[in-house]
């Protein structure tokens, strides 16, 4: 698979440099030169997930890795169960929070790991690397526990101090080995300021092999199309589909565009946002205005830059469509929240408010004939405080969060200071 920066076209990468470097130069996007369509789609939608996801691995990734290989990766990777639930005659909610961490980020996370290792692997390369990355909360704990215990690979997460829920912090700072948690003094942008700068030291990103993981990643987007076709797989139905996705940073949405290209039968999707709405703004107007960030409950989705976008346009702009053609979007507030967790719950469904969020977009966008399914990125316990005061119940904690609980956190603290951060680094 040979990939283009989107910034740059005449910059050009195979799969394993775009994996390794994440961004092209002037942090442009690497995006596929060529996407195949598969013809024979029914026949790969009647197989198992995992046995159907090393097919659609192997037919992307077969320049770079032996069948064998793809088999070992996707299956480590998929080692948790996706099922679609129905919830009432037309709609249906795709579980996607079954994997470790309980998020869906597990599975682009988990995916982009194991393709690290066979490519080091295949370089023979034995020089260190070192995974920074900076967490709001769901991304940190998927990559930590994706690198967990790998060899050769040191992984440092920073996060701001008392601003992540007590639970999910746990989820990465009780792990230890080779996994190292910073505090920081100061917000999430303090913490990605502080990424940044020690990506643009070439001398500390040389010495510490450092990559950064994040959901730029193209690996992470190949991996998230299996779960597309799993939706599909499921589904009681496959004519009029449309998909309802939780938009952030907009990584969710273009793996499913990308999905569908390789020829999945779905008729649109709609991009729900809590009240970060640039991108429905921006189908509404055609103005691209990114307003301050606002906190909301579902906090996972609190962008106002979503940094996704430019793939999307480059995927319609080749196609010489306009995103509207096939993309829905609308912004609910917290009141639209809270109104669309409890209408779920009259329905005996527990969502939590990223996946209540998509729900919602249902609700507003689908229309007459159509076949709904919204995509639940969390387990409703990663959002407990907030689940529980609104839907005024107990929620019961799952294993993986249960047994963090009474763990001590093994985090260190640090100050919002670049040279503290790169002497720490080069200490591991
Ligand atoms: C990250 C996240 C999202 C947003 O996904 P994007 O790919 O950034 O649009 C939605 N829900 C949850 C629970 C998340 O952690």
């Amino acid at each position: 698979m040979e990939l283009y920066n989107i910034k740059h076209p005449e910059e050009r990468v195979g799969f394993s440099e775009a994996v390794l470097r994440g961004l092209g130069r002037d942090g442009g996007l690497f995006f596929p030169c060529h996407w195949p369509r598969f013809d024979d789609v029914d026949a790969l939608l009647a197989m198992p997930l995992v046995e159907r996801s090393i097919e659609i691995a192997h037919r992307l990734l077969s320049a770079v890795f032996s069948r064998e290989q793809c088999a070992a990766i996707v299956a480590d990777t998929l080692n948790f169960p996706i099922p679609l639930k129905s919830i009432g005659a037309s709609l249906s909610a795709l579980e996607l929070f079954h994997g470790p961490t309980l998020a869906f980020k597990d599975v682009g996370a988990r995916f982009m790991a194991r393709v690290l290792i066979a490519l080091r692997q295949h370089q023979g390369n034995d020089r260190p690397v070192t995974i920074l990355s900076a967490t709001s909360g769901d991304t940190g704990a998927a990559v930590a526990h994706a690198f967990y215990g790998v060899p050769g690979i040191t992984v440092c997460i920073l996060f701001p101090q008392g601003r992540i829920a007590p639970l999910q912090e746990k989820m990465f700072t009780t792990l230890g080995g080779n996994i190292h948690t910073l505090a920081v003094e100061g917000d999430f942008d303090a913490c990605q300021a502080l990424v940044k700068e020690a990506f643009s030291d070439p001398e500390l990103v040389a010495s510490c092999g450092l990559n950064s993981a994040n959901s730029i990643n193209i690996s992470r987007l190949l991996a998230q199309c299996f779960y597309y076709f799993e939706a599909v797989a499921q589904a009681p139905r496959r004519d009029g589909l449309v998909l309802s996705v939780p938009s952030g940073n907009i990584g969710n949405l273009t793996a499913g565009l990308m999905a569908q290209r390789l020829g999945l039968p779905i008729k649109a999707f709609i991009a729900a946002t809590n009240s970060n709405d640039t991108v429905p703004r921006y189908l509404a107007t055609g103005i691209w205005r990114v307003n301050p960030t606002v906190a909301t409950l579902s906090n996972a989705m609190d962008v106002s830059a979503p940094n996704n976008w430019p793939r999307i346009e480059a995927l319609f702009a080749r196609e010489a469509k306009s995103p509207d053609t096939e993309l829905r979007s609308v912004s609910f507030d917290e009141a639209a929240t809270v109104a669309a967790m409890r209408d779920l719950q009259a329905q005996g469904y527990i969502a939590e408010p990223h996946g209540a969020i998509a729900y919602a977009g249902l609700r507003s966008a689908l229309r007459e004939g159509e076949q709904g399914i919204f995509l639940c990125t969390a387990h409703p316990a990663k959002f407990r405080d907030s689940v529980e005061a609104i839907l005024e119940r107990p929620i019961p904690l799952p294993p993986a969060l249960a047994a963090v609980a009474n763990k001590t956190g093994l985090q260190n603290s640090m100050a919002c200071d670049s040279s503290q951060l790169s002497a720490y680094l080069r200490a591991l």
